[in-house]
């Protein structure tokens, strides 16, 4: 299979991996095949008690694959949202610098110490507690002596 990138739009990778996607097809046929060979004996049974044991069986090949199946979805989701923290993880540090640069650029420094900020944790900038490159992040207020020493931040300073 040939795979072809429109101009303009980013390539998205699966979240799950080769492995993963092998691990759920094997469990998902070995479902269905359950499955079919508990219909295929129970069908040739009239008794119940003698259908008793390939009813549990296919019953145990449903769970078994609705089991698989939720493994797989929880590993993508799991990848996603990896994916989605370092994305706005190098976001917020590339919005920095471009702030940076265009701070820099206009020759503007904005006084800080008057109102609150916040920094990002494990980050050194301070920023407004309204800006966008802290919604959604663990911030920790900056006492005035903190945001004199910090960087500011390019974007909302
Ligand atoms: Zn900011």
């Amino acid at each position: 299979m040939t795979s072809s990138v429109t101009p303009g739009r980013p390539v998205v990778a699966s979240p799950w991996s080769d492995r993963a996607n092998a691990v759920v097809a094997i469990c998902w046929v070995l479902g269905l095949g359950g499955i079919a060979v508990s219909w295929m004996q129970v069908s040739n049974e009239a008794r119940f008690a003698d259908q008793q044991p390939w009813v549990v069986f296919g019953l145990g090949c449903v769970v078994g694959a609705a089991l698989a199946g939720g493994l797989w979805l929880g590993l993508g989701l799991k990848a996603v949202r990896v994916l989605e923290r370092t994305t706005a993880d190098r976001l917020v540090r590339v919005l920095e610098e471009v702030g940076d640069r265009r701070a820099a650029a206009s020759g503007v420094r904005r006084v800080v110490g008057a109102e609150p900020h916040v920094a990002v944790v494990g980050l050194n900038r301070a920023h407004r507690p309204d800006c966008q490159l802290v919604v959604g992040k663990d911030a920790v207020a900056l006492d005035p002596a903190q945001v004199r020493e910090a960087a500011t931040c390019g974007v909302c300073a």
